[in-house]
């Protein structure tokens, strides 16, 4: 499949994990990728690992400055003229503790690359696919933001934010041929999941981690890509303002125990 030929794609969080394997499909169906992340050495990872022939432009940023967003969203207008796809996929995670023992600096920062980080690299360049009257973002939210027990309780508040900023902006930029969606993965060994991975693996539980999902396995970081590029593709023209779990079934039932 080549559904990205000519067009333009942002995806932060480039730099590993699911960030990766989106650039990484997208590049190989013909996209011009823009690769951002705060890990320089995650980027070079990635964009080694780019088609032949791929135009890429990388940036070593944070998502949540909006005077850095502000000047990639310039810097790629000036590169490539056209912003088609917005992949918003960078994320942290952050401590599980009970809400009564909650720490208001870490929620801070939780939020400020979660949600508002999300937030910031719509307002700069929705108003360039405005403009175009053509453009898909899609934002990687989480089951945890679906509901509790598959992340510490600010990082599901993040992601139910993200979640919800979802339709808000459907609904701010549908008239003009924007369309918004969500993903929201299950567990995925990643960067961020490594610890779990590291720990279920050497007590020899890993066979256990996404026995809960209907499917009885964990993700792979290219089925959360397969579904972002999806969303993202004129496949989905008609669809705008979901959230589409890809858990493996994880949300699909009340898995009681026994
Ligand atoms: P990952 O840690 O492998 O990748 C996240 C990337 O985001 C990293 O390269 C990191 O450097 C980058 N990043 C973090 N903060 C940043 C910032 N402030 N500015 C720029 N880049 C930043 O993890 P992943 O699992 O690939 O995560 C991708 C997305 O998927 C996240 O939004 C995460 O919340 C979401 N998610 C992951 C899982 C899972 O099980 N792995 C499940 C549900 C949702």
């Amino acid at each position: 499949m080549k559904r990205f030929i000519k067009k333009v794609a942002i995806v932060t969080g480039a730099g590993s994990g699911i960030g990766r394997a989106t650039a990484l499909r997208l590049s190989r169906e013909g996209a011009s990728v823009v690769l951002v992340d705060r890990s320089e050495a995650g980027l070079l990872e990635t964009e080694n690992g780019l088609a032949e022939g791929t135009r890429a432009l990388k940036r070593v940023m944070d998502v949540s400055d909006e005077a850095a967003v502000q000047a990639l969203v310039q810097d790629v207008m000036a590169t490539f003229g056209q912003i088609d796809v917005l992949c918003n996929n960078a994320g942290i995670a952050g401590s599980h503790p009970p809400v009564t023992e909650n720490d208001a600096a870490e929620w801070q920062q939780i939020l400020a690359v979660n949600l508002i980080g999300t937030m910031l690299f719509i307002k700069h360049v929705a108003p360039h696919m405005q403009a175009r009257k053509l453009g898909a973002i899609v934002n990687t939210a989480s089951v945890a933001g679906i509901r509790s027990g598959a992340g510490g309780n600010a990082y599901s508040a993040s992601k139910a934010g993200v979640i919800n900023l979802t339709q808000t902006a459907a609904c701010d930029l549908g008239s003009d041929n924007v369309r918004v969606n969500a993903v929201c993965p299950g567990l995925v060994e990643t960067g961020m999941t490594r610890r779990v991975f590291d720990y279920a693996r050497a007590n020899e539980k890993a066979h256990k981690l996404g026995s809960r999902c209907e499917l009885r396995r964990y993700g792979a970081a290219e089925e959360i890509a397969a579904a972002i590029l999806f969303l993202a593709s004129d496949d989905a023209s008609y669809i705008t303002g979901q959230a589409l779990p890809v858990d493996g079934g994880n949300t699909a039932s009340l898995n009681l125990p026994g």
